[in-house]
């Protein structure tokens, strides 16, 4: 078998050995329903609080039972539109939101929309920034959440959270940010951040899939999401996943602690991968803000290449690579923030996202980019014959 790179970081990670010893005892030996009240309850319920516990701390919340556990960041983007919107419809049917969020929050203010509340999606310059002016445009009387992601994950653009934050409070809208992206890579403090509500997820932080939470600030007024448990104070009922919130609290604590030194070294991975990548490959342009942006994601377009063609060909030389959000690459479609950024087409059909994880190795590097001068120099070697005279 040949050698194989995992460049998809922003899909999914890898589980740490740390987070996998601390979720292994609770698959057997503390296997209790945290919601028990003997002494096998107990322990479990401990191990969900010390995670609990962590989460908070690692985003500065002012008390751990301002973490709702989720099934995951969809999950918890679902809940934080569709149940601030419902609890606060006395004040009014009306959300803002941008044209670059995650499809979990795209399509719950779809749902919204088709029960008669109204959503205003605020363009991106070319960089992926939100335009701030087009938030204070859209504010009406009747807005009651305002909703922007802190990092996209297509191109990696840092919004303006705390600018933002503060704008929906000087209008007395509730605000939430999706930051799926932005834990690990950037500073989350939801208190210096003025956040009402914050998605995050266990598997992009090297913990496992399928465990999340919402972070909702005591005194904000949210739905239930599910009835029928007292668990999660009565707001998402069903008995609690305790190895995976085990592992999530753990990687929530880790993604803090060793963020400067991870992040110093996915910086540095990557900008030698660009300046290898500009010195071999002509006719490449990176998308996204020149530097506000977080370190382990890099969108690259290859022009006069179809990016299908080369995710294909970088799969049969081991590397894994997307095009983006998870949810479309089955299928081949234009990329909806890539587009919004007014990206020109040619550099539209021929994006990749590169996205870095905290063990790629500088020997990885150079093995990838290989790959892809080989995989280029193919593609545009067939191109060149259908478009004679562009190069
Ligand atoms: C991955 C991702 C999600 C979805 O999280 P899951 O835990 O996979 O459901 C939501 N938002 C962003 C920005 C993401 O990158």
């Amino acid at each position: 078998m040949g050698r194989k790179v995992y460049l998809d970081s922003a899909a999914t990670t890898y589980v740490s050995s740390e987070v996998m010893a601390e979720m292994l005892p609770c698959f057997n030996a503390i296997y209790g329903n945290s919601n028990s009240v003997h002494s096998y309850g107990r322990d479990a319920l401990a191990i969900v609080d010390r995670a609990r516990d962590r989460i908070a701390h690692a985003i500065n919340a002012e008390k751990a039972n301002e973490i709702y556990f989720t099934s995951g960041g969809t999950e918890a983007d679902n809940w934080a539109i569709k149940g601030l919107a419902y609890a606060n419809k006395d004040k009014g049917k009306h959300i803002i939101t941008s044209v670059i969020e995650h499809h979990a929050v795209l399509d719950a203010c779809k749902e919204l929309e088709n029960e008669g509340y109204e959503v205003t999606y605020v363009p991106v310059d070319k960089t992926g920034l939100v335009n701030i002016a087009e938030i204070i445009h859209a504010i009406r009387k009747d807005t009651t959440v305002i909703s922007i992601m802190a990092v996209n994950n297509e191109v990696g653009t840092i919004q303006n959270i705390k600018t933002i934050a503060k704008l929906a409070h000087d209008y007395g809208i509730i605000f939430h940010t999706d930051a799926v992206q932005a834990m690990g890579a950037i500073k989350l403090d939801v208190k210096d951040m003025e956040i009402d509500a914050m998605t995050i997820s266990g598997h992009k932080i090297y913990g496992p899939k399928g465990v999340g939470c919402l972070y909702v600030k005591n005194g904000i007024k949210i739905q239930n999401l599910v009835v029928g448990g007292s668990q999660e104070r009565g707001k998402r009922g069903g008995t609690l996943n305790v190895p995976a919130i085990a592992g999530f609290g753990k990687a929530a604590e880790i993604a803090v602690r060793d963020m400067s030194i991870n992040q110093q070294k996915i910086r540095a991975e990557r900008e030698y991968f660009l300046k290898n990548l500009k010195e071999k490959v002509p006719y490449i342009q990176i998308n996204g803000h020149p530097f506000q942006k977080i370190n382990g994601i890099a969108n690259i377009s290859f022009e006069m290449v179809d990016k299908e063609s080369l995710l294909m060909l970088l799969d049969m030389e081991g590397v894994a690579v997307s095009t983006g959000s998870a949810c479309t690459s089955n299928v081949v479609e234009e990329s909806y923030v890539l587009k919004a950024m007014n990206v020109e087409s040619e550099f539209l059909n021929s994006a990749i996202r590169f996205s870095f994880g905290k063990n790629i190795s500088k020997s990885d590097i150079d093995y990838v980019v290989e790959a892809i001068v080989k995989s280029v120099e193919k593609l545009r070697s067939f191109s060149a014959l259908t478009k004679a005279g562009r190069r």
